[in-house]
């Protein structure tokens, strides 16, 4: 029988809901249990995917191809859950499928209303994650408690916690305890009124895991309990992590957080094993060696927008033992020559994806800087188009190649339009979306890392590479090393003679997890060392 947790939030946003979610997830699966995790988002897009990575952070990418929030990143690095579709519901979507179904009359005669209408609908987006094989699904609702826009979430938790009994589902609610520097005190009023919030919509929270930065006394932790109605052992506090974010399983563990989730539902203890994770953390605090690598983007100064392209570096470089330094450079600030002077000294470059034509120059630069200094060097996406771009005007010496998202007319487009996205004007969800496989050649560096000859990754985007221009690349060097299974599609290029020089169609980053790093981050922190030890 399926069992739900519903985290909430309180106070502020950003309290880390998805992480907390997330490192739960890993708890209960030490324990055998299967799990499935989902987050709903109040506002009123249908996905995020439409929304700039300035508002919104990375747009996640699942295996079936749909847009979502960017803790879904973190359920899928922390937790073995499969995601989906099925796994992130916004405002947007839920109403979408009412009024598509009162448009089709399904519910004829009826006035169509908040309740119950749309509590039924979001009731049915729980349902539909809990398989029979499913042990705990964990939803995580966005925003915060007291927000217009999240009531009729938490009234649909409230219906279903009554319908499936106390003893199904648990309620855990963040907050956030501040400190006052002028009292030098732990302030837990703003944690008493969202706990009172929640009561008044006929939540009865069960356990509370309060944020804070500094150590929470006894006497505080027992006005929470007592003020909030929860009993003393069921109030978490969750200190900020000082090493990594991959502490967290860890810190909830010592609270004994698993145990107390599995005597409120009823369930034995597993084996609890979570060596790997302390492994992690070990390796986080004590790593052998040390090495830069570049990023090169245009959301550069949000850490969030590229979000799993960090996690995944960090992952690459515990499975090397060293720690990764980021130097984040601004794309638009290398146009002009640049790139020699903000480049200098890293050992290893990184050109994410992205859209549009700003920052695109700079990042030609970084690439030329890569290719000519023999830096290694991941190119994601459009990251990929930009080295096919670099490599066409420096080395085949065509000076106007382009892409045509840049440049719809220009005269060498060796980057098109992908012929699926012709006379598509949508702009929701109409990318070719999600996990499609790749054939990778032998003797290519793609190969060595993956050790495989077919792989599965994820994709986003609407532009491709020119098979027009495949023989002109292949003859000075730019290797196609990796494409669809029919050969059609360009999914890697390598630059022959570099030391590791790979791009790729793909997202490698949504596969990365700490515990088992993408090899391709693995081999780009493996490949930095290597140059690095040889410099020195
Ligand atoms: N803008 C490019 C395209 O649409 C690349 C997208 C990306 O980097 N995710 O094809």
């Amino acid at each position: 029988m399926t069992q739900y947790i519903f985290v909430t939030g309180g106070v502020v946003s950003s309290l880390g809901k998805g992480l907390t979610s997330a490192a739960i997830g890993t708890l209960l699966e030490s324990h055998g249990l299967k799990i499935a995790i989902q987050k709903f988002d109040p506002y009123i897009n249908v996905d995020p995917g439409t929304m700039s990575p300035f508002q919104h952070g990375e747009v996640y990418v699942t295996r079936d191809g749909a847009e979502t929030d960017l803790d879904l990143g973190h359920y899928e690095r922390f937790t073995n859950a499969d995601l989906s579709r099925h796994s992130n519901y916004t405002t947007g979507k839920v109403y979408s499928s009412v009024i598509q179904r009162e448009r089709r009359g399904d519910y004829l005669g009826k006035t169509v209303q908040v309740i119950p209408h749309i509590t039924d609908e979001i009731k049915d987006c729980i349902s539909r994650i809990a398989s029979s094989d499913i042990d705990i699904v964990i939803s995580e609702i966005g925003g915060t408690v007291g927000d217009i826009e999240s009531l009729p979430f938490l009234e649909a938790l409230r219906q279903f916690g009554h319908e499936q009994g106390r003893d199904n589902v648990l309620f855990i609610h963040l907050t956030l305890l501040p400190y006052l520097k002028a009292s030098g005190e732990i302030k837990t009023k703003p944690t008493q009124h969202s706990v009172g919030k929640l009561r008044e919509i006929g939540i009865l929270p069960d356990i509370l895991v309060c944020r804070t930065e500094k150590d929470v006394e006894v006497e505080a932790q027992d006005k929470i309990a007592l003020f909030c109605n929860v009993p003393r052992e069921l109030v978490f506090i969750e200190k900020d992590v000082e090493l990594s974010i991959y502490e967290l399983p860890l810190l909830l563990r010592q609270q004994g957080m698993d145990q107390k989730i599995l005597e409120h539902f009823g369930r034995p203890a597993g084996s609890g094993n979570i060596d790997r994770w302390i492994e992690v953390v070990d390796s986080l605090r004590s790593p052998r060696s040390e090495v830069e690598i570049a990023i090169v983007g245009k959301y550069i100064e949000l850490t969030d927008s590229y979000k799993s392209i960090y996690e995944a570096l960090t992952h690459g470089g515990i499975a090397n033992n060293a720690r990764v330094r980021f130097r984040r450079v601004q794309a638009e600030d290398l146009a002009d020559g640049g790139a020699e002077i903000a480049l200098g000294g890293v050992d290893g470059v990184l050109v994410p994806g992205g859209f549009g034509e700003r920052g695109l120059e700079g990042k030609i630069a970084a690439i030329k800087y890569a290719r000519e200094s023999r830096t290694p060097f991941l190119g994601i996406c459009y990251g990929m188009h930009a080295a096919v771009i670099e490599f066409a005007q420096n080395v085949l010496g065509i000076e106007e190649a382009n892409s045509t998202e840049v440049c719809s007319d220009t005269s060498y487009p060796v980057i098109a339009l992908l012929d699926e996205q012709e006379g598509i004007s949508d702009k929701g969800g109409t990318m070719r979306l999600g996990a499609y496989p790749c054939t990778i050649t032998l003797n290519s560096t793609s190969r060595k890392e993956y050790g495989l000859e077919k792989v599965d990754e994820r994709h986003r985007h609407r532009y491709e590479f020119n098979n027009d221009y495949r023989d002109q690349f292949e003859a000075k060097g730019l290797k196609v090393t990796g494409t669809s299974p029919d050969g059609s599609l360009v999914e890697i290029v390598e630059v022959e003679d570099h030391p590791w020089f790979v791009a790729c169609q793909f997202h490698p980053e949504f596969q990365s997890k700490p515990i088992d790093a993408h090899p391709l981050f693995k081999g780009l922190v493996g490949a930095s060392l290597e140059r690095k030890a040889h410099r020195e």
